[in-house]
């Protein structure tokens, strides 16, 4: 039999639930994550469904046991269901869950955050998409400005004026769609620059008159640590100068790279940071934190009570249902005060950790004679361009690896506290077998999209 038929007809036999629950539901519509369809692999192309989740792992409906990389797409730094987090859900449960009043622990989380992120004002959201959203909608209330700039190849979630690319030949810098469905007035309202280039640079202070913004992400694992650092600080200097809001999009990077984000990594302060993922605990909670003059945009700034005094700054409008749910809330507390308690050792032994298992990795992969590499950013590792998420082999290896017990975002993954040295030897393990397993039945591992063919 065919290697590719026979890979397939086993792994669709270990996933059989899966395939029938994913088969049975139709009318979810959703994008096959995280490895996108692909039609050579159709007959495997849909989600693994979970039934329970523990520590470093969880387990399949076909009672597959996996360890787990991908750690809730970076939410869970302290594994899955850490005992301090689901002790302040289940007493939050007891009490109650409703929005409507101020829920108490919302002011208790705010110090808590001001704390951590050396921030002055914050504000709370449910995803980091609404978060980016709001930060934008701040700087341009402060600034009167309307555009942003941001560079290829980030991603601050699908807010439209986010999902662009870079334009054509003629006109490169004004954004175009990344996507259907998104209006090309609202990505031409966005400047996409190269990241890390001097040209950048000296763009934005050519359109500093209608920039409200310049958004940039927290950090990117194949960019090296020295081109990150020094574009902060360039980036932190001219919009300072230029008075444009410097948004941080620390949705990876925020109590991950260090307790301070990328900003404290790289020795910067912004505007504007933007935050989820961990501060959540596992629950959806996303935060806006700022200088208090960005964020009294959102209530006007702060005012005593007995006196003459009242809210003095322009507000816009910012709103949302659910962004004080008090389990959101109870979760990141728990998890604000363990990671305050334990310190920026946690960021560094993780990190430390990462780049150990990367180097481990690497070394398996030089020896395969592939030319797949991983690289770390902080606790979150990355296979290295030209490979992506769509290239055939990491979408080959993802399966492989799923097949052997180790569950990726793709291939990309996160370490967190809960993942044991067993759990790092399982998925170099995986990566040598799935390697090994490609690499005989003849397909090309040493190019980043070599199609299905074998080599
Ligand atoms: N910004 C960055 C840097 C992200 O990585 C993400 C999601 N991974 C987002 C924003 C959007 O967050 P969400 O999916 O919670 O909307």
């Amino acid at each position: 039999m065919d290697y590719l038929a026979d890979f397939i007809a086993k792994y669709r036999n270990r996933t059989a639930r899966s395939r029938t629950l994913s088969e049975q539901n139709r009318a979810l519509a959703e994008p096959l994550q995280p490895v996108g369809f692909h039609s050579s692999m159709k007959e495997i192309c849909y989600p693994i469904a979970a039934t329970a989740f523990a520590s470093g792992r969880f387990r399949d409906v076909d009672e597959n046991d996996y360890v787990d990389f991908c750690m809730g797409l970076g939410s869970n730094l302290f594994g899955h269901n850490p005992a301090f987090v689901k002790a302040a859900l289940i007493e939050q449960i007891e009490r109650g869950y409703s929005v409507g009043p101020q829920a108490e622990l919302a002011s208790q989380l705010a110090s808590l955050l001001v704390e951590l992120t050396g921030m002055e004002r914050v504000a709370f959201g449910c995803t980091g998409t609404e978060a980016v959203m709001v930060a934008v909608r701040l700087a341009r209330t402060v600034t009167l400005r309307d555009r942003i700039a941001l560079f290829s190849g980030s991603y601050h979630g699908q807010n439209d004026e986010t999902l662009v690319r870079s334009g054509f030949e003629d006109d490169p810098f004004h954004g175009i769609p990344l996507t259907p469905g998104v209006p090309r007035h609202i990505a031409r309202d966005a400047l996409v620059l190269p990241y890390a280039s001097a040209e950048s640079l000296e763009i934005i202070s050519m359109h500093r008159d209608e920039l409200a913004a310049v958004l940039v992400e927290g950090g990117q694992p194949h960019r090296p640590e020295r081109e990150h650092r020094t574009f902060f600080h360039r980036l932190r200097e001219l919009t300072h100068e230029t008075d444009i809001a410097f948004i941080c999009d620390e949705m990876m990077t925020g109590f991950r790279l260090a307790p301070g984000g990328a900003q404290e990594y790289y020795g910067v302060r912004a505007d504007i940071a933007t935050y989820g993922k961990v501060i959540g605990g596992g629950m959806p909670l996303s935060v806006v934190a700022g200088k208090a003059r960005f964020l009294n945009a959102i209530d006007g700034g702060p005012w005593s009570f007995g006196d003459a005094s009242g809210p003095s700054a322009l507000t816009t409008y910012v709103a949302s249902t659910f962004s004080k749910h008090p389990l959101s809330l109870a979760a990141a507390r728990a998890t604000a005060i363990q990671l305050r308690d334990a310190g920026a050792g946690l960021q560094k032994g993780l990190n430390e950790q990462t780049r150990i298992l990367v180097d481990r990795l690497n070394c398996c992969l030089a020896e395969l004679e592939t030319s797949l590499r991983f690289t770390a950013c902080g606790s979150f590792f990355a296979p290295q361009p030209p490979f992506d998420e769509s290239s055939t082999l990491i979408r080959l290896l993802h399966y492989h690896l799923a097949s052997s017990g180790v569950f990726l975002w793709g291939v990309s993954g996160f370490l967190s506290t809960a993942h044991t040295p067993q759990d790092l030897d399982c998925l170099c393990d995986a990566l040598r077998l799935s390697m090994l397993s490609l690499r005989d039945a003849g397909f090309a591992v040493d190019r980043s999209d070599p199609g299905l063919e074998r080599s």
